[in-house]
Order: structure tokens, then C-alpha cells, then sequence
């Protein structure tokens, strides 16, 4: 293993440091105006065990990754999150043997089921591109050199599209982009995304125009979001008081 390797791994820690941190990013890619409950579409919730949500008018239980991929795993998110970040920096598709040997896993097969339910969710072209109401969201992490493969500290963009869906999270589309410039994230809606449907996305500028192509767009700007990485404190003040300070500072 290369010795710059840890130092981006280390870079991902600072931003998914935690199952929690991961679970506020998922949370607010999935509410990002604020929880409400998939049945009644009543608020707020009280939050249980294991990132549980429960809706204080019907007592409907729902979590953030309640029908996504990530549904009903038994594996930490903090390693998902980090399965994601490499199968999709990889520029012509990661094998199982690297995922499992980038990811310390002890079971090929594992691997294997990750890496393919992984590129099901990636953004490929000529898929059934996502429709409805899509959150569209983008991190930054560190990033491996496509030419030999070596892991470097140069950041890379991932971004990642959710279709809303009644019951919880639709379909999920993952890609890299080289920068955050409009070109880039309108080239990623545009491939993932069908002309026609409301994209929601954050405040960064980049994404303006998108009603040139079809779209609807309504962005929601958080205010210090961008700063604090993950979802940020704006989501643990507001509904995660189990949520201890150290991994407050982790997630920044
Ligand atoms: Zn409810």
C-alpha cells in the first residue's frame, strides 16, 4: 500500500468520521427542508436506536436510509461511504478484489456484492436516467490519480442524485466530476437526471441555469452547510440530541 494512502483516508474521516456523520449526510439529502414522516407527511420525529426516526403523529418508524442501498446492512456506513468514494473515483470500474483489499474486507464475496450493488447505482450511459422530484448533493473528497492508480491528496467531486420516493429514497445515482464548476454538475444532471424533473439542490451557484435544459431547480441554501461538511449542526441541533459533541467536532 502506497504511504500517502492513510492521509486520504484520513481525509474522508474528517467528513464521514462517524456512522452519524454519514447518516446526517444521508438525512439531509433526503430532507433537506426538514423531516417529514413518508406516511402522514406530519413532523418532527423522535429519534431512536440504530438512526431510527418516528413520526410523533402516526408513531410510522422510517430512518434515512430506509429504502436505499444501504437499507438493512449490517456494515458500518462510515465503510460504505468509503466503498462509494473508491468504486466510483475508479475512472474504468473497480474489481472486487481491489475493493477488498482498498477496504480491509475479509470476504471476496462481500466485496463482490458491494462493488455491484455499487455500479447499480452509478451513473452510466444510456440508464433509465432518475425522474420526480431528484436531491442532488456533492462532496468532496480525496482522490486517486487515474493514470497509475496511486492515491494522492488531490480532491475529487463526488456527486450524488436521489430520487424522492413517497416511502423513502428512489433510485440513487453516483458519479465523480472533475470540479464543481457549472459545466461539470449541469453534465451530471443532465446524464442522470430527466429533463422535466424538479431538481433540488444547495445554493452553490454552479447549479443555476438548469431550467435551460428542461429542468425545474429549486435550491435551498443552508447557511454555514458548506463549512461544516456533512449536514452540519444545523441537523444535530435540530433532532439528534443523542448526538455527542466529540462527533459534532469529527463531522466539521
Ligand atoms: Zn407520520
Amino acid at each position: 500500500m502506497r504511504e500517502d494512502y492513510p492521509k486520504t483516508i484520513l481525509e474522508l474521516e474528517r467528513r464521514f468520521a462517524t456512522d452519524e456523520a454519514c447518516r446526517e449526510y444521508l438525512f439531509q439529502l433526503r430532507w433537506p427542508d426538514g423531516f417529514f414522516c413518508p406516511r402522514c407527511t406530519g413532523g418532527p420525529a423522535w429519534p431512536a436506536s440504530r438512526g431510527r426516526l418516528i413520526c410523533r403523529e402516526c408513531r410510522h418508524q422510517t430512518s434515512a436510509i430506509a429504502g436505499t442501498i444501504f437499507q438493512d446492512t449490517r456494515t458500518p456506513l462510515t465503510l460504505w461511504f468509503r466503498a462509494i468514494w473508491y468504486v466510483t473515483s475508479q475512472k474504468n470500474g473497480a474489481s472486487a478484489a481491489s475493493v477488498q483489499r482498498v477496504l480491509g474486507l475479509r470476504s471476496y464475496q462481500t466485496a463482490w456484492t458491494w462493488m455491484h450493488k455499487l455500479r447499480r447505482a452509478m451513473v452510466r450511459p444510456g440508464r433509465d436516467p432518475l425522474q420526480g422530484t431528484v436531491e442532488v448533493d456533492e462532496t468532496f473528497v480525496g482522490g486517486e490519480d487515474p493514470k497509475d492508480g496511486t492515491w494522492v491528496e488531490q480532491k475529487a467531486l463526488v456527486v450524488i442524485a436521489a430520487e424522492e420516493d413517497g416511502s423513502g429514497i428512489g433510485r440513487i445515482r453516483l458519479a465523480t466530476a472533475r470540479d464543481a464548476t457549472r459545466r461539470s454538475l449541469h453534465r451530471f444532471v443532465k446524464d442522470a437526471i430527466a429533463p422535466g424533473s424538479l431538481v433540488h439542490t444547495d445554493g452553490r451557484t454552479a447549479y443555476e441555469g438548469l431550467e435551460a435544459f428542461g429542468y425545474k431547480h429549486r435550491q435551498t441554501v443552508l447557511l454555514g452547510h458548506k463549512d461544516q461538511g456533512a449536514a452540519g449542526k444545523l441537523l444535530l441541533n435540530k433532532w439528534v440530541p443523542s448526538t455527542s459533541k466529540k462527533d459534532q467536532k469529527q463531522t466539521k
